[in-house]
């Protein structure tokens, strides 16, 4: 067998569990990824995205020089392949880079900047990030992915107890009683969590509700499942908590002593019906009657969900809808009782906890706040702006109104993620200047005026926190290829250049030999990190935060005794219907998301071994829609939306309910943002991603 040259332990690049593996390198290769299995917080487990779709790392394609746009100025700007660059040094890519950004904040101001961290690079990436664009661009214009994925789940969590991380550890979960899945195909989104969620039901004898309109394979372990029409969860869950009210199945001392808004509450929701429910929704009353006893008379019971909950204009309603279940059974503050979101890409909780948020300094810490503005201020020794920054969608808007002037991308690309591609595209080719900071030359990179390669997880040092909140360790397991450099290094670069060019008497401080350095001065301004540093990282394997002290054990799970804002509050919801519904044009509802063997844009797993297994975008179709269309297993069809229409093969597969197609998002040439409409949540400004109407036709 062939023996590795050396063995690396590191934290799995692709999703929010964040599994921990050793890769066995030899000749500069990952030539296997093994799972230790004395390590948290999977225990030897991986799925096939950790164990087969590592060899992204050498691609061929991977930026190795900094890049330059040829036609440079050209407006409206096109999009190129490679061959519409040409090689740069780093000297002249970052000096024009730098000139470009001066030149935007001299000219329009510094909110004339919009900026894009990335869930998918480190804590330290993503510090340096955006103090680099508050400290010297000087706006809080700076926001990632999460905005797409559980923005909604961080609102309604801030409004009804005051913290939007999950509440309880992964390891927690086999000892689970009754546990509610839903809007997560977790066994696709987050395999290995999905193994103790089946060991719970298998082994241990818990009781699995799974509330999803899809046949997902969690429904297969389910003891109760209930399929409701796409959009309409509210209705499903405020009846549920109008039968644990009316039935007085409620925890009355859980009540008294840790929430508020109850009477309000109780009162708002008696119309709300199982009867009203089943009308709204398709839900049998008595089986919602039934999930209602299960989990309320749980000893312990959790929720988890995904972006089939989040990714909806919904989305608040929604998770707040979950939230009171919770307040209501006192289902929360215990081990294995909680709620929780789980977290998309390896890093978006580590990205968001680091400050890549418009409207808060890592740690969650305020910008308008002027306590916190002036600790940071005294420690990087620049004023900063009181105003909180624009979302990503407001970014958007800001491009296309001309507020905005300049993009500056790390490791995203919009250009996949955005809904409604065609309106992102326009957006795009107005901008005055694009920035892009990548691996590979992606979707959004073609618009970029400058490339800067980076390295990928397996080049460098740093630390991704998972969807438990256990900030987790990666280390160099492979030299950087060609030029490319660290993101936080390519940053600390650009800053001093452009501090610069603005003539700054002082710096904000971007002098760091290693990551180490700056996880040190990040913990220093962010009380929860204070009792983490990378060698108690390297001797625990992880620490969950909160961690304030050194000697602290860190938290697994979280609101033992209170609420961030003290009280849970109880949210009294209106159920809404979708905002684009079927018609007689468009008579399917659209919902989109992933598949096991990809990740979000396919940038990484379209260069792995994994595109062999699942190489071209699919529909899956009702085999009763699919009759009537006359259409045939891997017939190819055309899916159209009133923004625009794709070609992909379709799956007749009864995991679609009637009327309902689900197309995965992770393929360029048929891209499902192509039909997706930019319809928001309200307060979470999140896209809905999970229902707009389509035609359905086949290809003759
Ligand atoms: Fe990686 Fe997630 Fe799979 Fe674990 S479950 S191996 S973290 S993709």
């Amino acid at each position: 067998m062939l023996q590795p040259d050396r063995t690396v332990r590191s934290t799995c690049p692709y999703c929010g569990v964040g599994c921990q593996v050793d890769l066995l390198i030899k000749e500069d290769h990952i030539f296997r990824v093994e799972a230790p299995f004395d390590a948290a917080p999977n225990y030897g487990r991986l799925c096939a995205k950790g164990r087969f779709g590592m060899d992204f790392v050498t691609h061929p394609n991977r930026l190795t020089r900094p890049l330059i746009r040829k036609n440079l100025g050209d407006k409206p700007r096109q999009a190129v392949g490679i061959e519409g660059f040409r090689e740069a040094t780093w000297d002249e890519a970052l000096d024009l880079a730098a000139e470009k950004l001066v030149d935007t904040v001299q000219k329009h101001g510094s909110d004339a900047v919009g900026s894009f961290c990335s869930a998918k690079a480190t804590n330290e990436d993503n510090y340096i990030f955006q103090k680099f664009i508050r400290g010297v661009l000087g706006t809080n214009n700076v926001d990632h992915c999460a905005r797409l994925c559980h923005a909604a789940s961080v609102a309604g969590l801030q409004i009804a107890i005051g913290s939007s991380a999950m509440s309880n550890s992964i390891a927690e979960m086999k000892d689970l009683d009754v546990f509610i899945v839903t809007g997560s195909n977790t066994s696709e989104t987050h395999p290995v969590i999905s193994t103790f969620l089946r060991q719970a039901v298998v082994q241990g004898g818990a009781k699995l509700i799974v509330v999803d309109p899809r046949g997902i394979e969690m429904t297969e372990f389910a003891t109760l499942w209930l399929r409701q029409k796409p959009g309409t969860d509210v209705a499903v869950f405020q009846a549920m908590a109008q039968v644990i009210v009316a039935e007085e199945l409620y925890n009355h001392d859980f009540i008294a002593a840790r929430t508020e808004g109850f009477d309000e509450f109780a009162s708002s929701i008696m119309a709300w019906t199982p009867e009203w429910a089943e009308s709204v929704s398709g839900v049998p009353a008595n089986l919602i009657r039934e999930a209602a006893r299960t989990y309320a008379s749980a000893n312990s019971a959790a929720i988890y969900w995904g972006m089939g909950i989040s990714q909806s204009v919904h989305g608040t309603d929604n998770t707040l809808s979950l939230t009171n279940l919770a307040l209501l059974t006192g289902h929360i503050g215990r081990p294995g009782t909680g709620l929780n979101p789980l977290r998309g890409q390896n890093n978006v909780q580590g990205c968001s906890d680091s400050g890549g948020l418009p409207y808060v300094f890592p740690g969650y810490q305020p910008v308008d706040d002027p306590e916190t503005r002036a600790k940071f201020e005294a420690n990087w020794g620049v004023e900063l702006n009181p105003e909180a920054g624009l979302t990503t969608m407001e970014m958007v808007d800001a491009a296309e109104n001309g507020a905005i002037r300049a993009y500056y991308v790390m490791g995203e690309n919009p250009m996949m993620s955005e809904p409604d591609l065609r309106h992102a595209r326009h957006v795009m080719e107005q901008l005055d200047f694009i920035l892009v900071q990548d691996i590979f030359l992606n979707e959004t990179g073609k618009y970029a005026d400058i490339i800067l390669p980076a390295t990928s997880f397996a080049e460098k040092d740093g630390t991704f926190t998972n969807s438990d909140r256990r900030v987790q360790q990666i280390h160099t397991a492979l030299p950087a290829p060609g030029e490319s450099q660290d993101d936080w290094a390519i940053i600390c670069e650009l800053a001093r250049r452009v501090e610069e060019k603005l003539h700054r008497s002082h710096s904000a401080g971007f002098k760091f030999e290693h990551p180490a350095e700056i996880w040190d001065e990040m913990a220093r301004l962010t009380p929860p990190f204070q009792g983490i540093n990378y060698e108690r990282l390297a001797r625990e394997g992880g620490v969950h935060w909160p961690c304030p002290t050194p000697d602290h054990p860190g938290t697994p799970y979280l609101f033992e005794e209170s609420f961030p804002r003290g009280k849970g509050q109880f949210s009294t919801i209106q159920f809404r219907p979708s905002e684009e519904l079927p018609d007689d044009n468009y008579p399917f509802i659209l919902s989109t998301g992933r598949v096991l063997y990809h990740w979000h844009g396919g940038t990484m797993t379209r260069r792995s071994q994994l595109d062999h297994i699942y190489p071209e975008a699919t529909v899956e179709i009702n085999p009763e829609d699919a009759r009537q269309l006359g259409v045939q297993e891997h017939a190819r069809v055309r899916v159209r939306s009133r923004r625009g229409q794709i070609e992909v093969k379709a799956l007749v597969t009864e995991r679609s309910p009637q009327g309902t197609i689900f197309i995965p998002f992770h393929f360029a040439e048929a891209a499902a943002n192509e039909l997706t409409h930019d319809a928001r949540d309200p307060q979470a400004k999140i896209p809905d991603y999970k229902v707009c109407a389509v035609a359905v036709e086949p290809i003759i």
